[in-house]
């Protein structure tokens, strides 16, 4: 179905708008086709405005915040992908708001974590650190509740503020966000704004511990080829990544994508992979996992855009 999107975008003040935008770029696997509209809203007002008028219009929209947890369809996106601007980006801190020393970060859906973890340490506070190495966004993070083994978003989150696509904004306590492992349960179609986290002082053991991992993580994960991290959610009391290596399918290749020699649970673009070839191998460790172990690995990489059988 196509749309009149200049009819529906060019009356709304704040909007970026770039028609038959390539996605390939804005996502870490580098991958995909075009999106009929790129939006970037400039603030939570032109975000409001635009939200109503695709609902009332029937344009099918999505949020993206770095691109770094997606496969984006090669047959594109006839909708609308949503972008934050520059109205949400900040980082601030309300300091001793629970008493002193413990602090709470206030922090825009469009900053990165690469940005918080510098802000913070220019603050001199801790409490995100469990975020470093994740290369996304802070509403990307709520999105899909990211973690590391130092912690995940639902540990220190407070609240989020969402934008629905009836237009309204208003703050969401962790406990309604029902937040679990890399998954959330915002209302759909809805879009977070800002962020509210615990933070404390400065702790610079916090800081080598970060340290540490990150260097781990360079020495065990393929970091130097375009991906989304892993794949699959982690089943209940095994590894995704060690049930795809047992079922023999360490290294092995469609087109240019790759199930990484150095971490089975990634799938990785060796330079010409298509979303298609990408998503082929997601679909064959699925099947392959399953006949031979009886489990159903559930996808944390989120399929945007027009696929055959639906996006998640
Ligand atoms: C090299 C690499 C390492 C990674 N390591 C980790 C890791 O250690 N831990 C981990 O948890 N993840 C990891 N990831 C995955 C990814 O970085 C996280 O899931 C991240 O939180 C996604 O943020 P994003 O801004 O890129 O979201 P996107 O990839 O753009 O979007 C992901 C999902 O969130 C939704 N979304 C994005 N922004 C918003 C918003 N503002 N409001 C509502 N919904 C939104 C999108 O619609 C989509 O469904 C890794 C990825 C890569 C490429």
């Amino acid at each position: 179905m196509t749309f009149d999107l200049p009819a529906i975008l060019t009356p709304i003040d704040g909007l970026d708008v770039r028609y038959d935008e390539p996605m390939a770029p804005r996502t870490t696997y580098k991958v995909g086709g075009t999106a009929a509209a790129f939006v970037e809203a400039r603030d939570e007002g032109a975000l409001r405005e635009l939200l109503q008028a695709l609902d009332r219009g029937g344009v099918p929209s999505i949020v993206m915040g770095n691109g770094s947890n997606v496969l984006f369809a090669d047959a594109g996106f006839s909708g609308v992908v949503i972008h934050l601007g520059q109205g949400f980006s900040g980082v601030s801190c309300v300091r001793d708001v629970h008493g002193p020393g413990h602090h709470r970060l206030e922090i825009g859906g469009a900053v990165s974590i690469t940005k918080l973890l510098r802000a913070t340490k220019e603050l001199e506070i801790a409490g995100v650190e469990f975020l470093g190495g994740v290369p996304g966004t802070i509403g990307g993070a709520i999105r899909m509740n990211a973690g590391t083994v130092m912690g995940e978003v639902k540990d220190s989150l407070e609240s989020a503020r969402i934008v629905t696509p009836d237009g309204e904004a208003r703050w969401m306590t962790v406990d309604e966000l029902s937040l679990s492992y890399r998954r959330s349960e915002l209302p759909r179609g809805s879009v977070v704004v800002a962020a509210r986290f615990q933070a404390r002082d400065a702790d610079p053991e916090m800081r080598d511990r970060l340290a540490e991992v990150l260097a781990y993580r360079k020495s065990t994960q393929p970091l130097q080829y375009p991906s989304c991290g892993s794949v699959f959610a982690n089943p209940e009391g095994d590894h995704a990544g060690r049930l795809i290596e047992a079922s023999g399918l360490k290294g092995h290749r469609i087109g240019d994508a790759q199930v990484s020699e150095m971490h089975a649970n990634w799938i990785i673009n060796l330079g010409e992979a298509t979303a298609s070839h990408v998503r082929d191998l997601i679909d064959l460790c699925v099947r392959v996992v399953d006949e031979r172990h009886g489990v159903r690995l559930r996808h944390e990489v989120k399929l945007l855009g027009d696929w055959n059988g639906g996006a998640s």
